[in-house]
C-alpha cells in the first residue's frame, strides 16, 4: 500500500501546488493592479475545495479501490481460493479489469493441473491386488476424469482381439445409454487404427455433429486391445492428449501388474492367492443363499520322475497340457487355478459332493488316457490324484474347503494315487486334522530347538568292544525325549527332514571335536531330499578330512532306491569326499537285493532290517535268511551290522553266523555315557 499513499501524496501535493500557483498569480494581478479584490483570495480557496472534491472520488473510483481489491483477490488467489468470479472487477472494462481476467484464466488452469496431478497420484497410490478390482478402480479414474476434464461421460473397454468379445466394459457414472451407444459406435468405427500402432496408446478425435470425442486406443497385450473414450458435449475441448495417455497408460500398467500377481505366466491360470480370494467371496455368497460349494484339488502322480527323466520344459510341456485338459473338462463357472508347483484346484459353485466327484473322475479319467508329449518322438501317459471337499457336506464353513480338498488328496496319495477320494467317514476329517496338528506342533518343537540325540552304540561283536554310534534324533516333549517315529507313523514326506537332516549334522560337527571320542566311527541317517538339494553335502564338507572316514551316511527310503540316478551322483560325490556309506533297513521295505546291483561299488555296510533279527533264535526261516545275507555280503566284500538286539540268545546267533556288528537294546551302552547339550 505504500505506492498507494505515495500516489496519494503525489496528487495533493499537485493540487497544493496548483493551488498555491493560483494564490501567487493572483497576487501579483493584484499587485499591478491597484483596485484590489478582496475576495480573490476566498475565490481561489474555493476553486482548490472544488478541484479536490472532484478529483478525490475520481481517483478514488478508478484507481484507489480496483487496485485494493486487486491486491485483496490476489491474496485469495494466493491462500487457495479459486473462485475469482465472486470479484465484480473481472467485469471491468479497463486494464484492472484485464488483469483480473488473466488472473481467473491462470487460477483455473492452476486449478485444472492441481485436480490432474492429484488425479495420476491418487491412481497411482491405488493399489490393485485383484483382477476384481480393476472395474472399481477403471470406473474411479473416469468419473474422475470427467471431472478434471470437464467431459460430459467416458467409457472404457478393453476387448478380446480374436474372439470379438467384450472381456470388460466399464462406463463413468455419468454415462447415459445413448452416450454409451455413440462412443461404442466411435471405437468399432476407429479401433482399425490400432492393428498400425505401435506399443503406444494413440490419441483420436472424432467430432459427430455438436460432440466432441476424445479417446485413446491400446493394446493390452498381444491379444488384447481396448480404449479409454471421452465425450464433450461443447465443440470448446481443451486439447490434452498427453494427459489422457498418461492416464491410459496408468491403467494398462495397472492391469498389467495387477495380472502378473494373480496369474501363473506358465500355464495362465490364477494363482493360490485367487483361489484364496475366490473360496472367500464364493464361500460367502454360499453361506448367504444356502448354496453348495464344491472344491478339487488335483495333483500330478510322481511328476517329479517326468521332470528327473526327459527334464524341465518338458514338465512345463505337461503342466500346460494338463491345465487344458481341466479346463475343457470344467463348466464356464468352475474356476481352475494352479496352487503350486504340480498342483491344480478347480471352484465349483453350486456343485454337490455327487457332482464334484464325478467332475474328478472325468479329469481323472481324462488325462490318464491322453497321450502327452514329452518331445516331437516321444509320448507318455501320466495319472493324477484328486481330493474333493464340499460346502455344507464336508465343511461347516467354506474356509475349510482347503484343509478338507487336502486331507482327500493326501488320503487319495497313500491309497496308492491315479483316483478320486472324497472323505466318507466323519471321523476321516478328525484323524487327519489331528496329523495335520501333530506335524505342525512336531515342527514347532524341532525349529524351536526342543530337540536332542541319542547315540546308540554299536558294537564290534568279535571284539566285543563299542565299534561306533549310530546319532538318533530325538524331540522333547514335556521333558522326554521322543522318536519322530512316534507322534507320526509316515514321516518320509515330512518336510521339515530336511531341517532334521541339517541339525543331525551340526550336531555331528560338535561332538566329534570332544577327543575322548576319537577311536569311534559314527552313523548318521540323512533323507534323500536333503542330499538331493546338496546344502547338506555341502555341510558335511566343512568336517575334517581325516575325521570323514568314520562317518557312516546311512540311506535309506522309499526315494533312494525309486530315483536310482539321482542317488547314485550324490554317493559318488559323499564317496568322493571320503564318508562311508551304510544301507539302512536292508531285507525289508525299499532296500532290497535287487538294489545292490546299483549301490555295491558304493555300500561299506549293510545294515539289516531289526525284523530279520529280532527273535533269530528261535526263528529257523530269519537264521537261513541272514546266513544267506552273510555269504553275499562276503562276496560283496561288505561288513554286516545286525539291527535289533534284543536278548542274549539273538546275540548268541548273530554272533554264530559270523555277523561282524551289531546294535539294540540288549547292547546298552555300558562304557562312555555321553552328556550333551541339544544344540
Ligand atoms: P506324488 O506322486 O507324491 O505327488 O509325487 P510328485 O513327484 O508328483 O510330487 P513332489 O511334490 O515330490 O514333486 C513335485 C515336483 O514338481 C517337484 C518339482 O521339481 C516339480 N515342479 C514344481 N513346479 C514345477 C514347474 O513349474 N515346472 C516343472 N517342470 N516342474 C515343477
Ligand atoms: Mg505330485
Ligand atoms: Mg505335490
Amino acid at each position: 500500500m505504500k505506492a498507494l499513499s505515495y500516489f496519494s501524496k503525489v496528487i495533493l501535493l499537485y493540487v497544493f501546488t496548483v493551488f498555491l500557483a493560483l494564490v501567487f498569480s493572483f497576487s501579483v494581478e493584484s499587485l499591478s493592479d491597484d483596485s484590489a479584490n478582496p475576495s480573490l483570495y476566498l475565490n481561489t480557496f474555493l476553486i482548490f475545495l472544488g478541484l479536490l472534491t472532484v478529483l478525490y472520488p475520481l481517483w478514488s473510483r478508478t484507481i484507489k479501490s480496483p487496485l485494493t481489491e486487486l491486491i485483496e483477490l490476489t491474496k485469495k488467489l494466493r491462500e487457495g481460493y479459486w473462485n475469482t468470479e465472486t470479484s465484480s472487477l473481472i467485469y471491468r472494462k479497463d486494464e484492472f479489469g484485464s488483469v483480473a481476467r488473466l488472473l481467473q484464466d491462470f487460477s483455473h488452469e492452476f486449478q485444472e493441473k492441481v485436480e490432474k496431478q492429484e488425479l495420476i497420484l491418487e491412481a497411482v497410490l491405488n493399489t490393485v491386488n485383484y483382477m476384481e478390482e480393476i472395474p472399481p478402480f477403471i470406473k474411479d479414474i473416469l468419473n474422475r476424469l470427467n471431472e478434471v476434464m470437464n467431459a460430459k461421460a467416458s467409457l472404457f473397454i478393453a476387448e478380446d482381439f480374436h474372439r470379438d468379445r467384450f472381456t470388460l466394459f466399464i462406463a463413468s457414472d455419468s454415462a447415459e445409454e445413448e452416450d454409451i451407444a455413440l462412443l461404442k459406435e466411435v471405437y468399432k468405427e476407429r479401433k482399425k487404427e490400432l492393428y498400425t500402432s505401435s506399443e503406444e496408446p494413440v490419441c483420436i478425435k472424432d467430432l459427430k455433429e455438436e460432440t466432441v470425442i476424445r479417446a485413446v486406443l491400446f493394446r493390452l497385450e498381444e491379444d488384447t486391445q481396448g480404449a479409454v473414450l471421452l465425450l464433450f458435449k461443447e465443440t470448446k475441448y481443451k486439447a490434452d492428449e498427453n494427459y489422457l495417455k498418461i492416464i491410459c497408460q496408468h491403467i494398462i500398467s495397472t492391469i498389467r501388474l495387477s495380472h502378473l500377481a494373480t496369474t501363473d505366466p506358465l500355464t495362465g491360470v490364477p494363482n493360490r492367492r485367487i483361489l484364496e480370494h475366490d473360496i472367500k467371496n464364493h464361500g460367502k455368497l454360499s453361506k448367504r443363499y444356502g448354496k453348495k460349494l464344491s472344491l478339487l484339488m488335483i495333483d500330478i502322480d510322481n511328476f517329479k520322475g517326468i521332470n528327473d527323466t526327459y527334464g524341465h520344459s518338458a514338465g512345463d510341456r505337461i503342466l500346460k497340457e494338463v491345465t487344458r485338459l481341466i479346463r475343457n473338462n470344467i463348466r464356464e463357472t468352475d474356476s481352475l487355478y494352479r496352487y503350486g508347483g504340480e498342483e491344480f484346484a478347480v471352484l465349483c459353485p453350486e456343485t454337490d459332493k455327487k457332482g464334484a466327484y464325478e467332475l474328478a473322475e472325468r479329469i481323472r479319467e481324462n488325462i490318464r488316457s491322453t497321450k502327452l508329449w514329452v518331445d516331437k518322438n516321444t509320448y507318455i501317459y501320466i495319472t493324477v490324484s484328486l481330493g474333493i471337499a464340499n460346502y455344507p457336506e464336508d465343511a461347516e464353513d467354506p474356509q475349510e474347503l482347503l484343509v478338507i480338498a487336502d486331507i482327500s488328496l493326501y488320503k487319495a496319495k497313500s491309497a496308492g494315487k491315479n483316483r478320486s477320494v472324497m472323505l466318507t467317514l466323519p471321523q476321516d476329517k478328525e484323524i487327519y486334522k489331528e496329523r495335520f496338528k501333530t506335524e505342525r506342533d512336531l515342527r514347532e518343537l524341532i525349529l524351536k530347538g526342543s530337540t536332542t540325540h541319542h547315540l546308540q552304540p554299536i558294537y564290534d561283536l568279535k571284539k566285543g568292544s563299542i565299534y561306533g554310534y549310530e546319532l538318533l534324533f530325538r524331540v522333547i516333549k514335556e521333558g522326554e525325549a521322543v522318536p519322530i517315529g512316534r507322534f507320526l507313523k509316515d514321516i518320509e514326506d515330512l518336510s521339515i527332514m530336511e531341517d532334521i537332516d541339517m541339525i543331525t549334522v551340526r550336531y555331528l560337527k560338535r561332538i566329534i571335536k570332544d577327543r575322548k571320542l576319537d577311536p569311534f566311527c559314527f552313523f548318521i541317517n540323512i533323507s534323500p531330499r536333503s542330499l538331493e538339494r546338496g546344502k547338506i553335502i555341502e555341510e558335511l564338507s566343512t568336517i575334517p578330512k581325516h575325521i570323514r572316514s568314520r562317518i557312516f551316511i546311512e540311506i535309506t527310503e522309499r526315494e533312494t532306491f525309486l530315483n536310482i540316478e539321482s542317488a547314485l551322483s550324490y554317493l559318488d560325490l559323499l564317496k568322493d569326499r571320503g564318508f562311508k556309506i551304510a544301507m539302512d533297513d536292508f531285507g525289508s521295505g525299499f532296500s532290497t537285493i535287487l538294489q545292490m546291483r546299483y549301490f555295491v561299488k558304493f555300500i561299506d555296510l549293510l545294515k539289516i532290517d531289526g525284523i530279520l533279527v529280532r527273535n533269530v533264535s528261535r526263528d529257523p526261516y530269519n537264521r537261513v535268511i541272514l546266513e544267506s545275507l552273510k555269504t553275499m555280503a562276503d562276496r560283496f566284500s561288505i561288513d554286516l551290522v545286525a539291527e535289533f538286539i534284543e536278548s542274549e540268545k539273538d546275540l548268541e546267533t548273530v554272533k554264530k553266523i559270523g555277523i561282524r556288528f551289531g546294535q539294540g537294546y540288549y547292547l546298552k551302552e555300558d562304557s562312555y555315557s555321553l552328556k550333551f547339550s541339544p544344540r
